[in-house]
């Protein structure tokens, strides 16, 4: 299956000068979605994770199938305000300005084993926050899962040293 002919290119998206992959035309074609989550699940299965902690909100979208094929649980890492429990809280930088990134200080415990989805890793920004989150949380980090990664911008630089993995590369 050909990934990246079904993940669509947008000009100037969401400001000039930006191309935007974008993976809901992967999503919708049944053959690519099942496929994508199928690759993943064969190639991070080895890696023996105890959860999937994915991203709000695409993290989700490839996280949890690849929770259920792997047969463990996931756990959503939510912008701020949306989880109801006592949360970590990561602040972290964006091109102009911060975000923040939270996830239930219960979720995980020390010695589980995470790896972390997301549709696309940029800058590393975002990962790199899921991950203080878990180590905050004493757990083990077991690695990066992307669909989409971005190699101009070396965000793998960005995060801890465990395999970084991602299907597809421009
Ligand atoms: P980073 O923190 O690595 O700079 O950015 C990654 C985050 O931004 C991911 O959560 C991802 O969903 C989003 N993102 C940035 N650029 C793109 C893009 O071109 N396509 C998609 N689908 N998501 C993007």
């Amino acid at each position: 299956m050909d990934i990246k002919s079904l993940i669509r290119n947008i000009p100037d998206f969401p400001k000039p000068g930006i191309m935007f992959r974008d993976i809901t035309t992967l999503l919708q074609n049944p053959d690519g979605l099942r496929g994508v989550i199928d690759l993943m699940a064969a190639v991070c299965a080895p890696l023996q994770p105890d959860y999937i902690l994915g991203m709000e909100s695409r993290g989700f979208i490839f996280g949890t199938p690849l929770a259920y094929k792997l047969g463990v649980g996931f756990i959503p890492v939510r912008k701020p305000g949306k989880l109801p429990g006592a949360v970590y809280s990561v602040e972290y930088e964006l091109e102009y300005g911060t975000d923040r990134l939270e996830m239930h200080q219960d979720a995980l415990k020390e010695g589980d084993r995470v790896l972390i989805v997301d549709d696309l890793i940029a800058t590393g920004g975002t990962a790199q926050a899921a991950a203080k989150m878990v180590q905050q949380a004493g757990a083990e980090l077991v690695g990066f899962c992307f669909v989409v990664e971005l190699l101009a911008l070396g965000g793998r630089e960005k995060l801890p040293n465990v395999p970084i993995i991602s299907m597809v590369e421009y």
